[in-house]
């Protein structure tokens, strides 16, 4: 429908091409891509083998609960990446989309006493968002459907509670 932004599976092929292509022809070289869970970690695989970078990490970061429904803040959720693994790295952040920026400012700010240099990678940014990433493969101000979450999950769990 009208508002709202598609993304396929297919145009995703497109995005993290062109994404990749934006962050080689800048000269940046990632050391390492650090993906935001769960929809960054489309984005850092498809980044990953286009930049052939192979050193991937993961953070998992909970803000969303609904079509902009949000929590008070985005939380990290356990494993968090131990400082040791990032020190000293040029860190490529990959996400899906910058909309308010929280979740990325809250990633960005952990990396920055740590590594070399933080960049974020998305394949959306909103314009309100407080994070304006280095890298963006479209700008929308719609409620985007991103091909690996339009559909309900096949089975309702109710044990997704992490805990530590
Ligand atoms: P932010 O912290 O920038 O407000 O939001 C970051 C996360 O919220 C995104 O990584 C994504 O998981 C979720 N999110 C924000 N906006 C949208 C949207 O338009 N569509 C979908 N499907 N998820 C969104």
């Amino acid at each position: 429908d009208a508002e709202r932004e598609v993304l396929t599976w297919e145009l995703f092929g497109t995005a993290g091409r062109e994404l990749a292509t934006m962050v080689a022809e800048s000269g940046y070289q990632p050391d390492l891509i650090l993906s935001i869970a769960r929809g960054g970690l489309f984005v850092a695989g498809s980044l990953g083998y286009a930049l052939d970078v192979k050193n991937l990490h993961v953070m998992n970061v909970e803000f969303y609960t609904g079509v902009d429904q949000r929590l008070d803040m985005p939380v990290m959720l356990p494993p968090v990446p131990a400082p040791v693994d990032l020190s000293g790295a040029r860190v490529l952040v990959a996400d899906d989309v910058a909309d308010t920026g929280a979740t990325l400012k809250l990633v960005r700010d952990f990396c920055a006493d740590h590594v070399a240099d933080v960049r974020c990678a998305v394949v959306y940014e909103k314009p309100h968002s407080t994070v304006k990433c280095e890298y963006v493969w479209r700008h929308t101000d719609r409620w985007i459907n991103f091909p690996w979450s339009t559909l309900p999950p096949v089975v309702q769990r109710d044990d997704q509670v992490l805990d530590a």
